[in-house]
C-alpha cells in the first residue's frame, strides 16, 4: 500500500474555518537534544518534536508526520469510556492552528486523549490519517455527520509506504518512510468479566515501526511487494502506542529479525481507570513495564512520552527515571519537555 505525498497533493491539515491565522512554516522549538552518547555535531537531518501527551511531530527528508493529535489545555476534560473522564493537567507546546503544514497523521487508537473532539471537528476531511481498522471504522462511519475520506487502516504487521514529498532526491535515491502497524494491547489479559463494560470502551491500539530510508529510482514505479525489499533503511523508530507489556509484544523482535531499533517512543503513565479516586485497572505501561519493554526492544535511545498530561496517569516520570538509573540505562534515555526537539541522523549507508 502506498501513500504518495507530493507538494501538489499536500492537503491542508485544518478546515479553513479552523485556521485562525496564517499557517506557520516551523515549530516553536524550546530546547534541542541530540544523541546522549555520541555527537554528530550539527549534522542531524531528522527530528522528533514533543507537543504533549502522545502528540509529536517527526520531520525528515521533507516529510512532516503528526502523531496522536491532542491539543486540549489544562483543565479540559476527555471522555475515555462509560463513567471514565479525565482532566488534562498540562498545555500542549503549540496549538493546533499554529502547526506548520503536515503530510499525514499516525493515530494509534481512537481515544480522546489521542484524538480529541476539537481536533476531530477541526481537521480537513481529506487529510490523510493512518490508523487501526477500528479507528478507521469510527472515522469513516456514515453515522458521522462528516466522515473522514482519506483514512488508511493498518493491522498488526501491515505496512504503508510514504513516498517522497518533495524533490529532495539525491542522484540515485529518494527518501521514503515505511510505516508498519505493531501489536499493542490496551486492556490487560484475563481481566474479570465484571469489568467488561468498562473495558469494552478501551479501543484496540497499534504501535508503529517507522523505517526511514531510501528507495532506488522512483518509489512510485514499484509494486507493493517489491518496495519492502527495495527500501534501504537508515533509521528505525518504534512507537509503542497505548499498550501494556503483553506477550504479543514479543512478536516485534521476531518480526525485526535482528534489525536494530534506533529510537523508541514509549507511552508510559500507568494509565489507571476509572481514575485516581477508584484505581481499578491499569491500561498503559508504568515505569516497571517501560523498563521491560526497553529490555525487549533494545533501542539505542528511548524517549518517554504520555506520562503526566492527564490525571488518570498514576505512574510519574520520576519512577521511570529512578528505575533507569538503577538499571544503568541513563545514557540510553533522552527526556523531552513539551516544546523540545530530539535531533538525529538518518544513515546514508543504509543497513
Ligand atoms: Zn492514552
Amino acid at each position: 500500500m502506498h501513500l504518495t505525498i507530493t507538494p501538489s497533493s499536500r492537503v491542508a491539515l485544518l478546515r479553513p474555518q479552523a485556521q485562525a491565522g496564517k499557517t506557520p512554516n516551523n515549530l516553536p522549538i524550546k530546547d534541542v537534544h541530540t544523541h546522549p552518547r555520541s555527537s554528530s555535531a550539527g549534522r542531524e537531518d531528522a527530528s522528533v518534536y514533543f507537543i504533549g501527551n502522545a502528540t509529536t511531530v517527526l520531520e525528515w527528508g521533507g516529510f512532516r508526520i503528526l502523531t496522536d493529535p491532542n491539543f486540549l489545555h489544562a483543565g479540559d476534560h476527555v471522555h475515555l469510556g462509560p463513567g471514565v473522564t479525565s482532566q488534562r493537567r498540562t498545555n500542549p507546546a503549540v496549538d493546533l492552528d499554529e502547526l506548520p503544514p503536515m503530510d499525514c497523521i499516525l493515530l494509534s487508537h481512537y481515544h480522546e486523549d489521542h484524538f480529541d473532539q476539537l481536533v476531530e471537528e477541526s481537521l480537513n476531511r481529506d487529510f490523510p490519517i493512518i490508523t487501526t481498522p477500528h479507528a478507521k471504522g469510527c472515522l469513516t462511519s456514515s453515522s458521522k455527520p462528516e466522515p473522514f475520506r482519506a483514512v488508511h487502516a493498518l493491522d498488526f504487521f501491515e505496512s504503508i509506504l510514504l513516498d517522497a514529498p518533495t524533490n529532495i532526491e539525491t542522484e540515485t535515491a529518494t527518501p521514503v518512510i515505511r510505516v508498519t502497524g505493531m501489536p499493542g494491547k490496551h486492556v490487560p489479559p484475563g481481566t474479570l468479566s465484571a469489568l467488561n463494560d468498562l473495558l469494552s470502551a478501551v479501543p484496540p491500539t497499534n504501535g508503529w515501526l517507522l523505517e526511514l530510508g531510501w528507495a532506488d529510482g522512483s518509489a512510485n514505479a514499484q509494486d507493493d511487494e517489491n518496495t519492502s525489499s527495495e527500501l534501504r533503511t537508515g533509521y528505525r523508530i518504534y512507537i509503542s502506542g497505548d499498550t501494556l507489556f503483553v506477550d504479543e509484544l514479543r512478536e516485534i523482535p521476531k518480526w525485526l529479525n535482528g534489525k536494530h531499533v534506533d529510537l523508541m517512543l514509549v507511552h508510559l503513565g500507568g494509565t489507571t481507570i476509572p481514575g485516581a479516586s477508584a484505581p481499578l485497572v491499569m491500561v498503559t505501561m508504568d515505569a516497571k513495564q517501560g523498563i521491560q519493554l526497553i529490555h525487549l526492544i533494545q533501542p539505542d535511545v528511548t524517549i518517554p512520552i504520555h506520562f503526566d498530561d492527564y490525571d488518570v496517569f498514576l505512574s510519574p516520570l520520576s519512577d521511570f527515571q529512578d528505575k533507569i538509573k538503577q538499571e544503568g540505562l541513563k545514557e540510553r534515555v533522552v527526556y523531552l519537555n513539551r516544546g523540545d526537539q530530539y535531533r538525529f541522523t538518518v544513515r546514508r549507508n543504509a543497513d
